[in-house]
């Protein structure tokens, strides 16, 4: 018998408690207030943030009897939405609370126009199309270290440089569950690796260049007197 998918998830639901020594009609009312069900469950249409146990936890393999299933089709397309919507280039599940082995990357021509050529050259950035994979593996095939600088929308308004491998090869499901592998190089293996990472519960931060470790504005911090905000919603 197939497992209800909601116990793969991550959706727990929390009470806020309080624990007044009074009356029980007092604190029956008073506990009501307190007691709201939380009702923003995953799959979020926001990034979970450093922090969350979600983004520790290694994530489960989506069983094969659910690859297909309109349950994860639904889990991939709030990924694509939510990537998509926040203009970067990888997401994976944990990152929009669903503790499962699901990554989701693309990088659009139209990334080049915010960039110089010289930088789009440097970190050797190339279009991907939109690639979903389900319980995806990672091969190196070429040991190369390059460094760049990268960033997390788990770890928002944040960047730091990190090295990575030069080529991987990935395999695993697609999203209507047929097997498929990809070659990627540059910053595209860059991508691959980052995502891979969120599946075993680890972070950017827990091997970048500690001393590059920046706010991204930090510069506009002092030109506006602190007054600068980073939003986590878009
Ligand atoms: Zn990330």
């Amino acid at each position: 018998m197939l497992q209800p998918l909601h116990r793969l998830c991550r959706g727990h639901t929390r009470y806020l408690s309080t624990s007044l020594a009074t009356p029980q009609s007092f604190r029956k009312w008073y506990q009501q207030l307190w007691t709201t069900k939380r009702t923003n469950l995953p799959p979020y249409n926001h990034f979970t943030q450093v922090g969350d146990p979600v983004l520790r936890d290694k994530a489960a393999e989506v069983p094969a009897d659910y690859v297909n299933s309109k349950e994860i089709h639904a889990i991939i397309d709030q990924m694509v939405n939510v990537l998509r919507k926040y203009d970067c280039v990888g997401i994976a599940a944990p990152q929009i609370g669903v503790s499962l082995r699901i990554i989701a990357m693309e990088f659009k021509q139209g990334i080049k126009k915010d960039l110089s050529e010289a930088t789009y050259k440097a970190r050797q950035m190339s279009e991907l199309p939109l690639t979903v994979m389900i319980n995806p593996q990672l091969a190196v095939t070429d040991y190369t270290k390059h460094k760049h600088p990268e960033g997390c929308m788990s770890v928002r308004g944040f960047s730091a440089e990190v090295e990575r491998y030069a080529a991987v090869k990935l395999t695993g499901l697609n999203r209507e569950g047929s097997a498929t592998e990809l070659e990627l190089s540059g910053w595209n293996a860059r991508i691959a690796q980052h995502e891979m990472e969120h599946l075993d519960g680890k972070l950017y931060t827990d091997h970048m260049d500690r001393s590059t470790f920046m706010c991204t504005c930090w510069e506009t911090v002092n030109t506006k007197s602190g007054r600068v905000e980073i939003p986590f919603y878009k």
